[in-house]
C-alpha cells in the first residue's frame, strides 16, 4: 500500500510515472533494454534527452537564448559552480533567507567576496526580507537567492530588485510548481528530487551570455558549464535513468495542464492546510503568512512531546515524514506537485482527530 509521503525530499512523484516507468523497466520500448543498461551516445537514449529538454522548454517557455542543462552533484555542486562560472570580480551579493542559501553563501566566500546584503536569521528565517531596495555592491557578478526555503517554508513572492544585476536562484524546491518569468533571472537552477525526480540530477537553466571560457581558475572542467554546454550535457557519462524520469513527470505536468494548472493545483492544496492551521486552537503555522510557501508548510504545537506524539501517529495512519527539519522541530508538511489534494485533506482531518483528542 502506498503512504501519503510528505518528505521534503527526496519526495513523492506521480504514481502514473512510477507505473510507466516498472512497465519499461524490462524491455524500454521495444529496444530489449532497460534505460538503465543503454548507452548515453545510443539513438534511444538521445531521443530521450531531446524530448525531455523539449518539454521543459515548452512548460517553462525558456528564450532559445537560454541553455538546459542536465547536471550531477546535487544542487549543493552548484553552490561551487554559480562563483566558479559568474565571479568575474570575484564580488556576489547574497540574501541569506535560510540553510541552503547560508550553505550557498559560504561556500562562495572560498572563492571571491560574498556579501549578505540581507538576512531573515533574526527571527529563525519565519519571513523574508525587504529586497526592494538593498545596498548590493556595483561590482557584484550576481546576485544570489534560494527562492523557495524548504526546511523553514518561505518563499519570495516577488523577486529582489537586484539594480541591473544578474539575478541566481536555486529553486530545488518549487521547480515547476507555477509559471515562472526566466527572462527575470541569469541562472535558475535546482536538483531534481523536491518535484521532479531522483535525486542526483540538477537542472540549469542559464542565459548563454554567462556561460563563458572566462572561469576561476582552478574551475574543473566538469564544473564549467561551457563544457556542459557544449556537449549537450553529455560531455561524460550522464545520470542517464535519473533524466529519464525527470522527461515523464514534465510529460506528466504537461498532460495536467501545464504550470499554470499546477499553480491552481498546489494554491488549493496549501489553502486547505493553512485555512486549517489559521484556525487550529493546537497547531499552528511558523511563517508570516505573506511569505508562506505552496510546497513547504512547517507547523508547531509549541509543545514537543506532543508534536512527537503527533509525528507517531500520524505514520501509524498512513502520514509519513511528518517530522520537522531537525533544526527546527515541529512538523513540516511538504506538499509538491504530486501529492493528491486528498493527501492534505486526508492529513487535515486526522489533524482534527489529533486535536480534539489532544487540545
Ligand atoms: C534539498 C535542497 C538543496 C540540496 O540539494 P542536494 O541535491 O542534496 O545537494 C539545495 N537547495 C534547496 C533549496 C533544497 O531544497
Amino acid at each position: 500500500m502506498r503512504v501519503y509521503n510528505f518528505s521534503a525530499g527526496p519526495a513523492m512523484l506521480p504514481e502514473e510515472v512510477l507505473q510507466e516507468a516498472a512497465d519499461e523497466m524490462l524491455d524500454y520500448r521495444g529496444t530489449g533494454m532497460s534505460v538503465m543498461e543503454m548507452s548515453h551516445r545510443s539513438k534511444a537514449y538521445d531521443a530521450i534527452i531531446k524530448e525531455a529538454e523539449k518539454d521543459i522548454r515548452e512548460l517553462m517557455n525558456i528564450p532559445d537564448n537560454y541553455k538546459v542543462l542536465f547536471l550531477q552533484g546535487g544542487a549543493s555542486q552548484q553552490f561551487a559552480a554559480v562563483p566558479m562560472n559568474l565571479m568575474k570580480n570575484k564580488k556576489a551579493a547574497y540574501i541569506i533567507t535560510g540553510q541552503w542559501a547560508k550553505k550557498a553563501y559560504q561556500e562562495a566566500k572560498i572563492y571571491g567576496d560574498a556579501v549578505a546584503v540581507a538576512s531573515s536569521a533574526d527571527k529563525t528565517f519565519s519571513y523574508i526580507p525587504d529586497c526592494s531596495d538593498l545596498d548590493i555592491p556595483e561590482d557584484a557578478d550576481y546576485v544570489y537567492i534560494c527562492e523557495n526555503n524548504t526546511i523553514y517554508g518561505t518563499k519570495y513572492k516577488t523577486l529582489p530588485n537586484t539594480k541591473g544585476h544578474t539575478l541566481v536562484a536555486d529553486v530545488s524546491s518549487c521547480f515547476l510548481s507555477e509559471p515562472v518569468d526566466v527572462t527575470k533571472y541569469g541562472v535558475i537552477y535546482g536538483g531534481v528530487q523536491k518535484n521532479i525526480g531522483p535525486a542526483g540530477v540538477v537542472i540549469a537553466i542559464i542565459r548563454e551570455d554567462l556561460i563563458t571560457d572566462d572561469v576561476l581558475p582552478g574551475t574543473p572542467t566538469m564544473l564549467k558549464w561551457k563544457t556542459q554546454a557544449d556537449n549537450d550535457s553529455l560531455y561524460n557519462t550522464p545520470p542517464c535513468y535519473g533524466i529519464y524520469i525527470c522527461g515523464k513527470v514534465f510529460k506528466w505536468i504537461k498532460k495536467m495542464g501545464g504550470l499554470e494548472a499546477m499553480k491552481a493545483h498546489n494554491e488549493k492544496k496549501a489553502k486547505i492546510l493553512y485555512d486549517f492551521l489559521d484556525s487550529s486552537k493546537l497547531f499552528k503555522g511558523t511563517v508570516e503568512p505573506k511569505d508562506r510557501s505552496l510546497m513547504n508548510v512547517p507547523f508547531v504545537t509549541g509543545n514537543e512531546e506532543l508534536d512527537a506524539k503527533f509525528v507517531k501517529e500520524a505514520a501509524a495512519a498512513g502520514f509519513v515524514n511528518l517530522k520537522g527539519h531537525r533544526t527546527v522541530g515541529g512538523m513540516r508538511a511538504s506538499i509538491y506537485n504530486a501529492m493528491p489534494i486528498e493527501g492534505v485533506e486526508k492529513l487535515v482531518e486526522f489533524m482534527k482527530k489529533f486535536e480534539a483528542e489532544n487540545g
